[in-house]
């Protein structure tokens, strides 16, 4: 099993180190600042050789540069995105296999935040890095992608173990269940999650990452094949990418 260590950066950004105690080998994925990512490795007494990342928002890539000065690591980033991700010593496509010491992790396609935005699932572990395409309560804004390429992604991701847990993005949490809530305002493990999430930021905890088994419970965008989630929008009988589609367009409104 691979240590996991999730680093809060700039006002509401997650990095996260994985490490694999056997080899020594660490690895981050994105880099939304330096320091409090630097200052980590040094804590724990860890050497970076790999960082993966997601795609190409500057407040995912920024601090790479300082970050491969200070520890010399390899850069993994989707080849899609190669052409405006900081230099890559590896691109990657869908199904790419990256070793963190014993364990082997797999690149999903996650399009539709951004095209080109991947995944990194490491099974054995149960922990897949989403940055901005499932997060917790909710998803990434579809900024590059159709409704119905962002859809296909997070099928990809809802077909993993329940027990796999969503290592997001963001602390978004709080604002993703008040909108959920006006999806599906019965839903009682919703309004359980929505409760723990307030005590969590009342303590100043992260709430991330989360397990996928909540996210199928109480996120709105993964539940758009529900029928009582269709019935709730009018919308009984069409395709489930058609709601997915109807629940982004609430939520970039709300
Ligand atoms: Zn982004
Ligand atoms: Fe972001």
């Amino acid at each position: 099993m691979l240590d996991l260590v999730t680093i809060p950066c700039l006002t509401d950004n997650y990095a996260y180190l994985i490490h694999d105690a056997a080899t020594g080998q660490t690895a981050l994925v994105d880099v939304p600042e330096a320091a409090p990512i630097l200052a980590t490795l040094k804590a724990r007494g860890w050497r970076l050789g790999t960082i993966l990342l997601t795609h190409h928002h500057s407040d995912h890539i920024q601090g790479v540069a300082e970050v491969v000065a200070a520890t010399g690591a390899k850069v993994f980033g989707a080849k899609a995105d190669a052409h405006r991700l900081p230099p890559l010593d590896r691109a990657l496509v869908e199904g790419d296999e990256i070793a963190v010491g014993a364990e082997t992790g797999r690149v999903i396609d996650v399009s539709g935040h951004t095209m080109g935005h991947v995944a990194f699932l490491f099974p054995a572990s149960r922990l897949a890095f989403t940055a901005d395409s499932l997060m917790a309560g909710g998803c990434g804004r579809l900024f590059e992608g159709t409704p119905a390429t962002m859809w296909a992604s997070l099928c990809k991701l809802a077909a993993l173990p329940g027990d796999t847990l969503i290592c997001s993005g963001h602390e978004y949490t709080t604002a993703n269940l008040r909108f959920a809530a006006t999806v599906e305002p019965q839903n009682a493990a919703l309004l359980a999650r929505i409760a723990a999430v307030a005590a969590a930021r009342a303590e100043g905890k992260a709430t991330v990452p989360s397990l996928l088994s909540e996210e199928l419970a109480t996120n709105p965008f993964l539940r758009a094949p529900l029928p009582e989630v269709k019935t709730a929008l009018g919308l009984s009988a069409a395709p489930d990418a058609e709601v997915f589609a109807a629940i982004r367009a609430r939520k970039d409104k709300f």
